[in-house]
């Protein structure tokens, strides 16, 4: 690694990685060269992995599964491997947050905290592993004794996004190793290199061959076939509500294999007059510009009391303004470079379009040129009805819409008024608004009075088009089991036939 005081360079030459399948590094046919969306030269080059090599991971989980070299170990041991992973990620922290921020273009400072969310991640999952239970029922009478036990579902399909290419992936495979899987992993093409360093990580710690296994390429072509494949059990999919869509119909049309979807959210912040104001609009600034608005959670409706709105926008602009876009690589950027060339053009189509539809810009609303790279100026809208596309619409990238309300029962019907349930937050200092706030708005995760914060131990997931089932904690290992019920007669039979 190229450093220079506390800034980092670009790699001089990209980083080569094959494809994992069976515990061996296996050389692509073809390769796909990813370029920094900070700096725009080539850091990594991977595999585009083909239909058999897919069916090749698929056969190889297949047996992993099959002969119980892993499921069939105690849940204290499949922990102490997940231990041993923490570790490792501990000494690889740098590397793996220097190849995430060059793919992905976060800043680095930002990245390094994500892999000390992924170390915390696989303790828990250890944790978990040996926590794992079923149930009893003694209530069956005297002559019937049931067991409820949790066996792990078989092989899972596990599709990753580019936003957070190596959090949501920690934020699964812990999880699905404490409950007993295995897998096969297919990342997102652009952001494929800290998925393939697990591999190699896992490896050192000690987890058998075949159990995790990766595979990459376009999801149009290998994300696709992983959808369709008769042979997976179980596919966990972050990313978009249309291609999760395509999962639905992939699985109905294949068999019928279980899905945790974890999609798109248009997530509201609602702020009180009586809230904390610079807290509520630091939150909000963090909420929108975080990963530059590239995060399935990041608050993109602001309705905000009528009262204070013009007041609380003011004090929201100034601190958008004074937020440091740069080089992802420079230790003091706090946002940093749009991922995609097709995610940049779609932001600044969603810019002009809340121009046209007659919303006012008060901060950003331009791309900022840094003579290398793509980046956008955290952005907001104010006067914004809730019938705009930029109300309506999840844009991913760092554009906040204000709208007003003057009742809680408005508030409530606002931040409900989306096909999305995935989070949301809200800023008061009365419990019982809070708390009505809280029990009213359907979404999966919520904040009261702070903003995407958590751990690990609480579960992720959405309400409504935002997704199925949850993901981390034990009810993140629980997702990857089924339930089986287990009847034990005691004593003597009573005979049917007399
Ligand atoms: P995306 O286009 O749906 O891609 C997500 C993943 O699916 C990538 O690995 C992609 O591979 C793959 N893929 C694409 N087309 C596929 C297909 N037809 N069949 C199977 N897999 C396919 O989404 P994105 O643009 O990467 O990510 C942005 C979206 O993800 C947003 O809507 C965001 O809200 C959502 N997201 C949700 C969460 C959550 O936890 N709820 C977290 C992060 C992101 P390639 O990239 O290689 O094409």
């Amino acid at each position: 690694m190229d450093q220079v005081k506390n800034y980092l360079l670009p790699p001089k030459a990209p980083r080569e990685y094959g494809f994992f399948v069976d515990g061996r590094w296996h050389e692509g046919r073809d390769q796909f060269e990813r370029l920094s969306p900070g700096h725009g030269v080539p850091v990594t080059r991977t595999a585009k992995c083909t239909p058999e090599d897919l069916n090749a991971a698929v056969v190889s989980a297949r047996r992993a599964f099959e002969d119980r070299r892993w499921s069939g170990l105690s849940g204290a041991a499949r922990g102490a491997v997940l231990l041993r992973v923490a570790e490792i990620l501990r000494q690889r922290r740098d590397e793996i947050a220097y190849f995430e921020t060059l793919e992905n273009g976060k800043p680095i400072a930002q990245a390094r905290g994500e892999i000390d969310h992924c170390i915390a991640c696989f303790e828990v999952g250890a944790g978990a592993a040996r926590l794992l239970h079923g149930d009893s029922y003694n209530s069956l009478g005297d002559g019937l004794f049931g067991m409820v036990l949790r066996e792990p579902i078989g092989v899972v399909g596990l599709i990753t996004p580019w936003n957070f290419p190596f959090l949501i992936l920690c934020e699964r495979v812990p999880f699905i190793l404490a409950s007993g899987c295995t897998m096969v992993v297919k990342p997102s093409e652009v952001t494929s290199a800290t998925t393939l360093i697990l591999a190699e990580v896992l490896a050192e710690a000690g987890l058998p061959d075949g159990v995790y296994n990766v595979i990459t390429g376009s999801g149009r072509t290998i994300g696709q076939a992983l959808t369709e494949h008769p042979d997976v059990d179980m596919l966990s999919f972050t990313g978009s509500t249309a291609v999760g869509r395509s999962c639905v119909h992939a699985a109905a049309d294949s068999n019928f294999k279980k899905l945790g979807l974890e999609l798109g959210g248009k997530n509201p912040i609602i702020v009180f007059a009586d809230s904390d104001l610079e807290d509520a609009a630091d939150g909000a600034a963090f909420g929108i510009s975080f990963n530059t608005g590239q995060c399935c959670v990041s608050s993109s409706r602001l309705i905000v009391e009528r009262s204070v709105a013009a007041e609380f926008e003011k004090l929201l602009a100034e601190k958008m303004a004074r937020i440091r876009v740069g080089d992802p690589l420079d230790e003091a950027t706090q946002v940093g470079a749009i991922t995609t060339d097709q995610q940049n053009t779609t932001i600044l189509d969603y810019i002009a379009k809340g121009k046209a539809e007659g919303a006012q810009l008060v901060a950003g609303g331009q791309a900022i040129d840094l003579g290398k790279g793509q980046y956008i100026a955290p952005t907001l809208f104010t006067g914004v009805s809730p019938d705009m596309a930029i109300a309506r619409d999840e844009i991913f990238g760092p554009v906040l819409c204000s709208m007003s309300f003057d009742t809680i029962e408005q508030a409530i019907e606002l931040a409900n008024d989306t096909v999305y349930g995935l989070a949301a937050s809200v800023w008061t200092k009365n419990i019982d608004k809070a708390l009505t706030v809280t029990r009213r708005v359907r979404a999966g995760r919520f904040w009261v009075n702070t903003i995407m914060a958590g751990g690990p131990e609480m579960p992720l997931g959405g309400f409504k088009q935002s997704g199925w089932g949850r993901e981390a904690g034990t009810y993140g290992v629980e997702e990857y089991t089924q339930v089986k019920s287990v009847h034990v007669e005691i004593g003597k039979r009573s005979h049917w036939i007399a």
